[in-house]
C-alpha cells in the first residue's frame, strides 16, 4: 500500500469501504498471529516525572498531581498477581522518573526472572544509553517507547527536550534494536496539529522502522495540560486536522495490521476509554492482538492520570482481569497461552544477530 492509498482510507467515510477494511484486517490478523489474545498486565509503577509533555496530565508542570513511586514489594506482589491470571509478561511504566535508579530496577528485574517465568517489557521514557544497556543485561526483554508523532516540528512542540539533552526517539528506537531488545513504539491519533499526511506518514515509519509492536490510541485532552487547554485553538476548523476519534483509531490499527502483519497491536486503553461500551473490542476485531490489563494498585492508578476519566480506573486487578478476559472470550478469540514473544522479531532474528551487545 502507498502513501496515496493509505490516505484514501483514512479519509473515507464510505461504510461499505470500511467494513471492507476492517474484514480485511481482521483476516490478515487471524492468518499471520491467529486467534490468541496474549495479556500483558500493566503495572504503572511511577507517576513522577521529569518531562513537560503538552498531552500528559502526570507532566512535571502540573503541580495538582499527588506524585507516587511503588516499592519493589509492591510491584512483586503484581508480578504475582499477573502469574496467578497466567499472564505471559508484565509491563513497567512510569513517567520519566529518575528516581527510579539504574542498579534499582537491574536488581528487581533480577528478582522477578528469578521468581517467575514473566517476559518483562520497560516503558520509562528517553533513558540513558548505560541504563537501558544495564536493564537489558539484567534480563528486560522488551522496551516501549512511541514516537507519538513522525512530524518533527509537531513533535517539537508538544514534547519540549530536558535542558542540554535531544529527544530523538527514533535513534532511541535503533539503539534499544541494537541493545537486543523488542522494541514497541506508536502514536496518538488527532494530536491538536496532526495532519492526515502526517499520519499516511507514521504508518508508513513502522514499516521502515520494522517495530515488534505498535501501540495506537486516540488522543485524549486533559484539562491541565498546555494542550488540553488550547487544543481547540490549534486545530481550529482545519480540514486537515486529523479526529481524535475512535473511527480515526481504528482505521490506523487496521491499516498497520494490513502493512505490518506479523507485529504485536494492542486494543488500547485509550481506546477503551473513548468507547467504554465496545472501544476494546473494536480494536481487536480491526486488527489488534493484544490487550494490557492493569494490575496497578487502586489507590495508585487513580493518580497515573495521563488523560481524564482512563478505563479501569475505578476497578482493582482481579476486576479488571475478569472483565477482559470474559470480553475477549465473548469474541469467539482464545487467551494466549506463554509470552507471546514477537513473530517479527523471530523471521528477522538474523538480521540482528551480530549487533546485539549484550
Ligand atoms: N514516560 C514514558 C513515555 O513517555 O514513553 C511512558 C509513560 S507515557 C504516560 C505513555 C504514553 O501515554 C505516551 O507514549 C502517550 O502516547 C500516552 N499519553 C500520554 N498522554 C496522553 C493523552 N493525553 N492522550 C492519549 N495518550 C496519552
Amino acid at each position: 500500500m502507498n502513501k496515496s492509498e493509505i490516505l484514501a482510507w483514512l479519509k473515507t467515510e464510505d461504510e461499505n469501504s470500511l467494513e471492507e477494511l476492517w474484514r480485511t484486517a481482521d483476516e490478515v490478523r487471524r492468518e499471520n498471529v491467529g486467534d490468541a489474545v496474549y495479556l500483558r498486565g500493566l503495572v504503572e509503577v511511577s507517576n513522577v516525572c521529569a518531562r513537560d509533555c503538552g498531552y500528559c496530565g502526570i507532566r512535571a508542570g502540573n503541580s495538582g498531581v499527588t506524585r507516587y513511586r511503588m516499592t519493589a514489594d509492591e510491584i512483586m506482589e503484581c508480578a504475582r498477581l499477573a502469574v496467578g491470571f497466567g499472564y505471559g509478561t508484565l509491563v513497567l511504566q512510569a513517567g520519566e522518573d529518575y528516581g527510579i535508579k539504574t542498579d534499582w530496577l537491574s536488581a528487581l528485574i533480577r528478582r522477578i526472572k528469578d521468581e517467575t517465568d514473566l517476559a518483562i517489557t520497560l516503558s520509562l521514557g528517553e533513558r540513558e544509553d548505560h541504563e537501558l544497556v544495564a536493564w537489558r543485561r539484567a534480563g528486560a526483554d522488551r522496551y516501549l517507547l512511541r514516537f507519538e508523532t513522525s512530524n518533527r516540528m509537531l513533535y517539537d512542540r508538544i514534547h519540549p527536550p530536558l535542558p542540554g539533552r535531544d529527544s530523538d526517539r527514533f535513534q532511541i528506537l535503533r539503539r534499544l534494536r541494537e541493545i537486543g531488545y523488542e522494541v514497541g513504539s506508536g502514536i496518538m491519533v488527532g494530536i491538536p496539529g496532526q495532519t492526515y499526511d502526517d499520519l499516511a506518514d507514521d504508518i508508513l515509519l513502522f514499516r521502515e522502522y520494522d517495530i515488534d509492536m505498535i501501540g495506537i490510541g486516540p488522543y485524549i485532552p486533559h484539562p491541565e495540560t498546555p494542550l488540553g487547554q488550547a487544543g481547540a485553538q490549534i486545530s481550529g476548523s482545519s480540514p486537515d486536522q486529523v479526529p481524535a476519534s475512535e473511527l480515526m483509531t481504528c482505521k490506523v490499527v487496521a491499516l498497520t495490521r494490513t502493512i505490518c502483519p506479523l507485529i504485536n497491536i494492542p486494543s488500547t486503553t485509550a481506546l477503551a476509554t473513548i468507547n467504554r461500551s465496545e472501544g476494546r473490542e473494536h480494536g481487536l476485531s480491526r486488527g489488534a492482538n493484544i490487550c494490557m490489563p492493569n494490575l496497578t494498585p487502586r489507590k495508585y492508578r487513580k493518580i497515573y492520570e495521563i488523560y481524564p476519566s482512563k478505563a479501569s480506573c475505578d476497578e482493582n486487578a482481579d476486576e479488571s482481569n475478569a472483565r477482559i478476559q470474559s470480553r475477549i472470550r465473548a469474541m469467539g478469540r482464545t487467551i494466549g497461552v506463554g509470552r507471546g514473544d514477537s513473530l517479527n522479531l523471530n523471521k528477522a532474528a538474523g538480521k540482528y544477530e551480530n549487533t546485539s551487545e549484550v
